[in-house]
């Protein structure tokens, strides 16, 4: 809590008009009503999973040029997006933000009731948090609860074999034209994937296909060979527009920009190609025993692929 009386009055208020929008619609009659000093799930039976992410003003996003609502929106729809690269069903989140004092209570309002709304649509709604402000600018923390849909295992990164596909949930690269502000978390293809399909590994495109797929690697101890051809399938048109404004190719933009929120998924070799594409999904390449990324040509001739991707500290 602020220590200085206008700012309390301040966030009283802004909780009072919270309160109002974020309704738990998961507390029982009788169960621990918004606003107590801690948030109440009903839990029944299984496994928890929990993530977090924390976003800073002028790091993780930019409120000048950004407005609140968009800002809201982004800091849970990445937190569904780990969700989704689990195939897991998020539940409920909570919310920490430390609001810089140049915030209106307007803005303040929006950028949580957006963060809201993203979440319900996942069936994901705020159930608690904390408001602060400060002369400094803004911090916002969103934690997010979820577990499977039924009785699977969350699918993991460090399944992969020698012999599976890996495959990509959309097209990649150049997210930075405004798609990492407005993605879609893939929940429900996430769920269905790990339902039906039960992928070996999988993981959201967060840092980039490189950087990601290297994760994946890395806990699987395996290499990946992608082709050529396939990767150009997956070069999504904001990368060739970025290329033409910057130079590089389209290809390095699809491989290592940030952000994309696609599932990067490695199914096994039983999983037919119709199927998988019967799921939107795009083959990029093969787990091989041997560690690396590489990219193979029309020929058969291989290179190394830098495993580069999103730095968090430009
Ligand atoms: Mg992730």
């Amino acid at each position: 809590m602020s220590r200085q009386t206008g700012h309390e009055r301040g966030e009283l208020a802004l909780i009072r008009r919270l309160r109002d929008r974020l309704v738990p619609p998961r507390a029982a009659a009788g169960g621990v009503p918004f606003g107590d000093d801690m948030a109440e799930l009903l839990p029944g039976a299984g496994e928890w999973l929990w993530t977090v992410d924390l976003l800073m003003d002028g790091v993780d996003f930019d409120s000048r040029r950004h407005e609140w609502r968009v800002i809201g929106r982004k800091a849970m729809a990445v937190n569904l997006s780990d969700c989704a690269a689990m195939g897991v069903q998020p539940v409920s989140a909570l919310c920490a933000v430390c609001l810089s004092n140049r915030l209106s209570m307007d803005d303040a309002e929006a950028l949580i009731a957006a963060a809201d709304e993203c979440g319900r649509r996942w069936n994901c709604p705020i159930v608690g948090g904390d408001t602060n402000s400060w002369d400094a600018p803004t911090v916002i923390s969103i934690t997010v609860a979820a577990r499977p849909e039924a009785d699977y295992q969350p699918i993991r990164r460090d399944g992969a074999q020698r012999g599976d596909r890996v495959w990509v949930s959309g097209k990649l690269g150049g997210s930075l034209l405004g798609r990492h502000l407005t993605f879609e978390p893939r929940v429900d293809l996430g769920i269905t994937l790990a339902r039906g399909l039960r992928p070996h590994a999988m993981i959201d495109i967060s840092d980039g296909l490189a950087l990601d797929l290297g994760r994946i690697m890395s806990a699987s101890n395996v290499g990946v060979v992608l082709s050529e051809s396939e990767l150009a399938e997956v070069v999504h048109s904001d990368a060739e527009r970025l290329a033409l404004q910057d130079g590089q190719p389209a290809s390095a933009h699809a491989l290592h920009d940030g952000e994309d929120f696609e599932l990067l998924i490695v199914l096994p070799p039983a999983v037919s190609e119709t199927t998988a594409r019967g799921l939107g999904l795009l083959p990029i390449g093969e787990v091989i025993a041997e560690p690396g990324l590489w990219q193979m040509g029309s020929h058969g001739d291989r290179t190394p692929i830098p495993l580069q991707g999103w730095e968090h500290f430009r």
